[in-house]
C-alpha cells in the first residue's frame, strides 16, 4: 500500500514540477518586464509630479510658477500596457488549462488510499480484547495513553485525560508529571539555564545520557544568546563547554565556527539553526525526565509491523472458516525491546497464556498447566500411581512425585 501511495504522490509531484519548470520562468520574466514598464511609465512620472506639487504648495524657492500638470499615459503607452497585460493573462490562462492534468493524479491518490486501506481489523486474534465495554481493559488503555502523553511531554493532554477518566495514578507518576510540567514550562520560555539547574538537582545518576542532554542544552542556549544578544556574551558563555571539551570536541569546534562567522554564516552551519532542533531537543528532554517507556508506542510499532502479515493470515483462515486454535500468533514478529515477560513450557514448547498459565510444582520445576493436565491424565500415571497415592504426578524433570494440590499458578506482570 505504502509503495503504491508513494508512487501516486511521486507522479503528482513530478507533474507539478513539470508545470513549475514550464511556467515559473515565463511568469517571472513577464513580471519583471511589467515592473520595469510600470516604473518608467507610471511610478517615475508620478514621483516627479508629486515632488513638483509639494514644492508648489509649500512655495519653496525652486517652486514652479504654475501648478504642475498631472501626468497622462500616452496612447502609445496605453497600448503597450494593454499588450503586456494581455500576454500575462494568456500565460495564466494556459497554466490554468494545463494544471488540470494534475487532477487525475490527485484523485488517483484518494482512490488508491480507499482501495488499499484496511479498515476492518476484526478477527485477527483468537483472544481479542474488548476495550470499549470491559472496564478493566478500558482503564488499562486509558493508563497507557496517559503514560504516552506524559512521556511525549503533552502534560496538559495527560491532565485532561486523567480528569475525564478519573484515572488512579501512582504517586511516583504524579511526581514525574509535576517535574515534566516544570521542565516543559521552562523550555517553552527558553530558560535553558534554569532547566540545567533543575536537572542537576533532579538527576541522581549523572551518566552519559545526562551529560549529553546538558551539553545539548548549553549548545542551544549558546546559539540563543548568539542570535538574540551579541557575540561577546556568547563568547563568554563558551566557558560552559569546558567540561565537555574532550567528549564533544567536534561539536564544540562547529559551534565556535558559527560564533566566528555569525551573522555571515555559510550553509555549513545551517544544521545549528534548523527550526527542528527545538522540538527534537524537547522530545529528548521529555524522554529523559519522564523515564517512561510507553507501552502504547511499543504496541503501535509492533502492531504496524505485524498487521500486514496478520491480515494475510486472516484471509487464509477466513477462506477455510477457521481461526488459529492456539493463542500464539502463527508468525514470529521481532520486537526491538521485549516489553513483557514470557514463559515457554519446556514440555509442550508453547508460550504460556491466560488460559494456559505456568505452574510451579512442589519440587520447584515450572511447566504449563496444559502439560500438568496431560501428565496427570497419563494412563500409566493413573494405573500405577494415582490410584495408589491419590491425586499425584511425577515431575518430568526430577524423581520427585508430587501432589497436584500443591501446584501453584504463576503470574507475570
Ligand atoms: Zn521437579
Amino acid at each position: 500500500m505504502a509503495e503504491q501511495l508513494h508512487a501516486d504522490a511521486t507522479a503528482v509531484i513530478g507533474e507539478m514540477e513539470k508545470l513549475r519548470n514550464k511556467y515559473l520562468p515565463q511568469l517571472e520574466k513577464h513580471t519583471a518586464h511589467l515592473k520595469t514598464m510600470h516604473a518608467e511609465l507610471v511610478a517615475e512620472p508620478m514621483a516627479q509630479y508629486n515632488s513638483e506639487l509639494r514644492k508648489f504648495v509649500e512655495g519653496t524657492s525652486d517652486a514652479p510658477v504654475e501648478p504642475p500638470k498631472e501626468p497622462q499615459l500616452t496612447v502609445m503607452a496605453q497600448a503597450l500596457y494593454e499588450r503586456e497585460m494581455d500576454k500575462a493573462f494568456e500565460i495564466v490562462r494556459k497554466l490554468n488549462h494545463d494544471h488540470r492534468s494534475l487532477h487525475k493524479g490527485v484523485s488517483r491518490c484518494g482512490k488508491d488510499l480507499d482501495k488499499y486501506f484496511e479498515a476492518d481489523l476484526t478477527n485477527l486474534l483468537k483472544n481479542e480484547k474488548d476495550i470499549e465495554e470491559d472496564v478493566a481493559n478500558r482503564s488499562t488503555v486509558d493508563r497507557m495513553m496517559f503514560e504516552y502523553f506524559l512521556e511525549t511531554g503533552m502534560t496538559d493532554v495527560a491532565d485532561a485525560l486523567k480528569k475525564e477518566c478519573a484515572l488512579p495514578i501512582a504517586s511516583n507518576k504524579v511526581k514525574i508529571h509535576e517535574d515534566l510540567k516544570t521542565v516543559m514550562d521552562l523550555y517553552r520560555q527558553r530558560k535553558f539555564t534554569d532547566i540545567i539547574d533543575f536537572l542537576d538537582e533532579f538527576t541522581t545518576k549523572k551518566d552519559d545520557h545526562y551529560n549529553r542532554i546538558i551539553f545539548q542544552l548549553h549548545s542551544m542556549n549558546f546559539l540563543h544568546i548568539l542570535q538574540d544578544q551579541n557575540k561577546y556574551i556568547a563568547l563568554d558563555y563558551c566557558r560552559k563547554f569546558e567540561p565537555f571539551g574532550k567528549r564533544y570536541t567536534g561539536e564544540i569546534q562547529h559551534l565556535m565556527g558559527a560564533l566566528h562567522f555569525y551573522p555571515k554564516i555559510s550553509p555549513n552551519y545551517d544544521d545549528l539553526f534548523h527550526p527542528n532542533n527545538i522540538p527534537a531537543l524537547e522530545s529528548c528532554l521529555m524522554h529523559f525526565v519522564s523515564n517512561v517507556n510507553s507501552a502504547l508506542e511499543t504496541l503501535v510499532n509492533v502492531g504496524a509491523d505485524a498487521l500486514p502479515q496478520m491480515l494475510s493470515i486472516r484471509s487464509v483462515f477466513n477462506s477455510r472458516s477457521l481461526l488459529p486454535e492456539s493463542e500464539e500468533l502463527p508468525i514470529t514478529i521481532d520486537i526491538p525491546n521485549s516489553c513483557h515477560s514470557t514463559f515457554t513450557c519446556p514440555i509442550l514448547k508453547t508460550q504460556a497464556s491466560q488460559n494456559n498459565p505456568p505452574v510451579r510444582l512442589a519440587c520447584g520445576h515450572v511447566i504449563s498447566k496444559e502439560a500438568v493436565n496431560k501428565l496427570s491424565n497419563n494412563r500409566y500415571m493413573r494405573q500405577t500411581r494415582v490410584s495408589r497415592h491419590g491425586n499425584r504426578m511425577k515431575c518430568p524433570y526430577c524423581p520427585e512425585e508430587i501432589n497436584i494440590a500443591d501446584n501453584v499458578l504463576l503470574y507475570f506482570n
